[in-house]
């Protein structure tokens, strides 16, 4: 031990106590990490039996130019997130820009003008204000005469079914759950909470499009939201299935009729999935995906003992350490500004890529808040990487996710109580 101590000190600056307190925090989390590998395995039995009922096979990684007709690449990617989700269909694409882009498809794609839209369990992710236009802004759903409806969580963070059986009305027609926490402090929710929220609201309205914001849930659980009752999930690329290999994109999984009204939305009306060249992306989104569940466990266990340190440490944590996990997502809250953009400085100074920057706090469209963001990423702000972030606000949250590989995450994590001792904003417990 004592030589691997003496690495991290020659290579990284990493001295021996935060070394020794770092193990002594890992020695204490070997059965949940158990859990981890395997809620992995099952994910990665699911993704390799779905590649093989695809037949997938070199000539998938072509690739077309121009429209992109008869794509058999992106035909077969299609099929194989259609089988992981258990849906009818999916539109997984480079075109779609982000998580963002993807979820307004898949809103304007289904909602018409005087439909209302429902989220049943709070405030959503920040950049969904102007899609709905809560904050306004050109081309919202509120442009278009469609309405939106919130019923937020009770004070202990649970649904307020009675709020949501008040809200349910002839108008609504899709309900929105969001199923990582974004940047609020209420817990994300599970797969099993996300199951008993869509059997409330499908006894009180059977046919509403139930859409899930999957958005770092992906291969987080066993399960997935659609198997579960929801008739639609959405996410980035650069996120969980992308694998970290995936260099854009993002995807709509679910019933053929919503996944056809989010493509002519993407696209045109009439030309739908047809078309949409795929360029050479083929093989990293299909490689990304089939890599996607051993990533997701590799961020896994780094939020874990993340969350594991800061505990002992003092600081609250959202999920705790010992909590089942739905997500990637581990919040620490950081208490001062100064803390917070110490943390990130950490991060991004144990990054492969731009590890000499130092990350500032700045506006970001879509953000109300000025953000504080690390990532040395290989893909430009791809989440799946390792990376921190967080708005400038109190309570100062830090909210760190990712990493392709375990390792890296534990050297990122060290790296950023280093940061913090130096700075004098942290004591390690002997
Ligand atoms: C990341 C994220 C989104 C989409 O963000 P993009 O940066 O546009 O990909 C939406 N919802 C949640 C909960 C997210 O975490």
């Amino acid at each position: 031990m004592a030589d691997i101590y003496k690495t991290y000190t020659k290579e990284f600056g990493i001295d021996e106590e935060v070394c020794r307190f770092c193990e002594e925090i890992l020695s204490g989390l070997a059965g949940t990490f158990v859990e981890a590998d395997r809620v992995a395995e099952v994910c990665q039995l699911k993704v390799l039996a779905a590649f093989k009922r695809a037949k997938i096979s070199d000539a998938h990684f072509a690739g077309t130019t121009g429209y992109g007709y008869d794509d058999i690449g992106r035909d077969a990617l299609e099929a194989v997130y259609a089988d992981i989700f258990r849906t009818e269909d999916a539109l997984v694409r480079p075109q779609i820009v982000s998580g963002t882009h993807a979820i307004n498809l898949a809103l304007s794609g289904n909602l018409r003008p005087g439909d209302e839209l429902l989220s049943p369990a709070g405030a959503l992710y920040d950049t969904m204000d102007q899609i709905i236009g809560i904050r306004d802004c050109p081309g919202s759903l509120k442009e278009y005469g469609i309405s939106y409806r919130q019923v937020n969580l009770l004070p202990d963070n649970s649904f307020d079914y009675d709020g949501i059986r008040n809200a349910i009305n002839e108008k609504t027609k899709l309900v929105t759950i969001q199923r990582s926490r974004g940047y609020s402090s209420r817990p994300s929710f599970t797969i099993e909470k996300i199951e008993e929220l869509i059997g409330f609201i499908r006894g009180i309205k059977p046919e509403v499009i139930i859409m899930v914001d999957n958005c770092y849930g992906e291969f987080a659980q066993m399960r997935e939201p659609t198997e579960v009752g929801a008739d639609m999930v959405v996410g980035s690329l650069i996120k969980n299935p992308g694998g970290s290999i995936a260099p854009c994109g993002g995807y709509i999984a679910g019933k053929k009729s919503c996944v056809e009204n989010a493509a002519y939305r993407l696209t045109s009306p009439g030309l739908g999935k047809e078309t949409g060249a795929t360029l050479y992306s083929m093989k990293s989104f299909l490689q990304g995906l089939f890599m996607a569940p051993t990533v997701v466990s590799s961020a896994l266990k780094g939020a874990i003992f993340a969350a594991a340190c800061y505990e002992r440490l003092g600081y609250k944590t959202f999920p705790k350490s010992d909590e089942k996990r739905t997500d990637i997502i581990q919040a620490v809250e950081m208490k001062t500004p100064e803390a917070l953009l110490k943390f990130c400085e950490g991060i991004q100074a144990a990054s492969p890529v731009d590890s000499f920057v130092t990350p500032v706090a700045d506006d970001m469209p879509g953000y109300e808040d000025k953000v504080v963001m690390a990532a040395g990423a290989f893909i430009q702000g791809a989440s799946i990487e390792l990376s921190a972030d967080g708005p400038l606000r109190e309570p100062y949250n830090v909210y760190f996710q990712g990493g392709i590989t375990w390792p890296h995450v534990k050297i990122g994590i060290m790296n950023t109580l280093q940061t913090l001792k130096e700075a004098g904003l942290v004591k390690i417990p002997l």
